[in-house]
């Protein structure tokens, strides 16, 4: 299937899911995740009207944003090992992945200006899945104050690859309330406006429950 094809049903969907929750699909990033396509097919992402741009390794990253000369806000969702983020910090829209201090303290001594980091959250609980513990999100918070480059713009899960769709959106709204939680706070370098939250498998349940980032790869760009 073209992009653009994918694209005019995942939008149908989103329409869909708003309609359930009354929220206005305006809200909503999409986030094309490419990291299983080449650089000609990310290309036909942006020509599609996908603006935003997810990658989740630094050499996938780094290969495309070269390659790239379209304007295109890049994402990086992936794991981040901490002596690579000077390789990536000038290049960034968002750092979907921030979770732990020593990579909250680099990011802080790269950067040039506040970078915007969703904090990964790990909802679900698997051993497998990256992400802080919900109970620990706001003490974290509260430590990456002193770093003045460190944005705290949101929060990111990525749910289980279930069917289970009563598992899915308690995960979901999990993350949606410790959100709420944590904006409630009124912390200056933590405005945390942000859920990203949904993927092709369950990209409408999230934004049912309030998803305003879903990152996308097999069912939208390709796979
Ligand atoms: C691969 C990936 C996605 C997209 O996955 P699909 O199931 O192909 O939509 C989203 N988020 C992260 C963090 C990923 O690594």
């Amino acid at each position: 299937m073209d992009v653009a094809a994918n694209l005019d049903r995942v939008r149908s969907n989103i329409v869909q899911a708003c309609q359930k929750n009354g929220r206005n699909p305006d809200e909503i990033t999409i986030i094309g995740v490419t990291k299983y396509v080449t650089i000609e097919r990310t290309k036909e992402t942006i020509n599609a009207g996908i603006k935003n741009l997810g990658e989740n390794r630094l050499d996938g990253f780094l290969e495309k944003y070269n390659a790239i000369t379209d304007k295109a806000a890049w994402h990086f969702i992936g794991t981040l090992q901490s002596r690579k983020v000077k390789e990536v910090i000038d290049k960034v829209d968002a750092i979907h992945s921030l979770d732990r201090l020593s990579l909250a303290k680099e990011i802080n001594k790269r950067a040039e200006q506040p970078v915007d980091c969703f904090i990964q959250v790990n909802v679900s609980g698997e051993e497998t899945k990256h992400g802080l513990h919900p109970d620990k999100v706001l003490a974290f918070i509260k430590d990456v104050e002193r770093f003045e480059n460190v944005r705290i713009t949101g929060l990111m899960t990525m749910a289980p690859h279930v069917e289970d769709e009563d598992q899915l959106r308690s995960i979901f709204r999990e993350l949606a309330s410790l959100r709420s939680m944590v904006k409630g706070e009124n912390l200056l370098h933590a405005p945390c406006e942000h859920l990203s939250m949904g993927m092709s498998n369950d990209y409408q349940i999230a934004v049912e429950e309030g998803a305003t980032h879903i990152r996308i790869g097999s069912k939208l760009v390709g796979s």
